[in-house]
């Protein structure tokens, strides 16, 4: 593929004269650090287990994501949750004021949220009645100014993957990034774009440990991306946004791939299950397709639902204000334990 694809026409201009932070560690790579003394970081010499400031390249967690992902380690960014990472490509390719992002609600409210926070318009390009992207749409939004794309798949709230030929079509036809959020891309059977890294200069692929998972409590974030766009993102991010706690924790668990495995395919059963339950609710309308760990449903008054829900103790998400959501409910797949109480719920309101 040939798109004329440029990394240098897209960065900020102050961000490709920028030099990192560097700490005194940096400069000393090369040396065995365990026979050396450090007296350089101001830190307390007494040994805790996180006295010293963690590695700021996150060597450990990359290493094995690499492993696992067959992707080379300086293809990979991360951050302090997605949210980090996702606010990174803001700051380094989006001048304030000029430059815009394109969007496609219903989607994730954080790339809004970051526009706006970075001074950036947010082009708002709505997706077709069963959720995919209107790529006529997006491509006539596009203008010189266009840096990225946003495509969050499987969508959150919507729960539905993007069809690979709308991703593949402005993978090679925009001249911007495409940003691929895959946070709930363990939960589908499709392949992730991660495989595509080495065809497409202009793919980023965000994922998360925040979901499938299970550590959304350790704040961690992951950008796949051509090695030209993880260096300008190590230019700018905060050298330490990755604290030793959390990096300690992500190799641990990332190890247990059978655990992890386990609880994903008991959520999916869960979530058959709770669909199945669902369809037998009086006042659910429609139960969209689902590749996600939580399920949107159309009811026939979602306030009014979801107020009688939080009386009974149990708390969703009310999606009825976002485009094409109206009186619609995201419902979160919990343990089968917790199902089973939401489904007790959903049947005694609805009589
Ligand atoms: C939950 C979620 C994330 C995760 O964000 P973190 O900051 O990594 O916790 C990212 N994208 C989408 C679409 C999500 O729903």
């Amino acid at each position: 593929m040939e798109n004329n694809f440029d990394i240098n026409i897209l960065i900020r201009e102050n961000v490709k004269n920028m030099k990192p932070y560097s700490s005194a560690r940096d400069e000393f790579e090369d040396f065995d650090t365990a026979e050396m003394i450090f007296l350089d970081a101001n830190e307390n010499p007494f040994e805790n287990g996180v006295n010293r400031y963690p590695d700021p390249q996150q060597a450990n967690v990359k290493e094995v994501l690499a492993k696992q992902k067959v992707v080379k380690s300086n293809q990979i960014l991360l951050g302090n949750g997605s949210d980090e990472v996702l606010d990174l490509l803001f700051r380094a390719f989006c001048e304030p004021k000029i430059d815009n992002i394109i969007t496609l609600p219903p989607t994730y409210g954080m790339y809004g949220v970051l526009a706006n926070l970075n001074a950036v318009e947010n082009r708002e390009v709505l997706l077709t009645e069963d959720f995919q992207p209107e790529i006529e749409k997006i491509m006539e939004a596009v203008d010189a100014n266009t840096k990225m794309i946003f495509l969050c798949s499987p969508n959150n709230p919507t729960g539905n993957s993007f069809s690979d030929e709308s991703v593949a079509y402005l993978l090679q036809n925009f001249k911007g990034l495409v940003v691929i959020d895959e946070a709930y891309i363990d939960f589908s059977k499709k392949d992730s774009w991660i495989n595509e890294l080495d065809e497409y200069p202009n793919l980023i692929i965000t994922q998360t440990l925040s979901k499938a998972y299970g550590l959304a409590g350790i704040r961690l974030g992951i950008c796949y991306a051509s090695s030209a766009v993880t260096t300008i993102l190590n230019r700018i991010k905060p050298p330490y946004n990755v604290n030793e706690l959390s990096q300690n924790r992500a190799v641990e668990r990332l190890e247990d791939q059978q655990v992890i495995s386990a609880e994903i395919e008991s959520i999916i059963a869960q979530r058959e299950l709770l669909i199945e339950a669902l369809s037998e609710v009086s006042y659910v309308e429609k139960i969209y397709p689902t590749e996600a760990n939580f399920v949107l449903v159309k009811v026939d008054d979602a306030n009014k639902r979801y107020a009688e829900l939080i009386a009974k103790g149990i708390v969703i998400r009310n999606r009825t204000t976002q485009a094409l959501c109206e009186n619609t409910l995201r419902l979160t797949v919990g343990t089968e334990e917790e199902n089973k109480k939401l489904i007790v719920a959903l049947k005694a309101i609805g009589t």
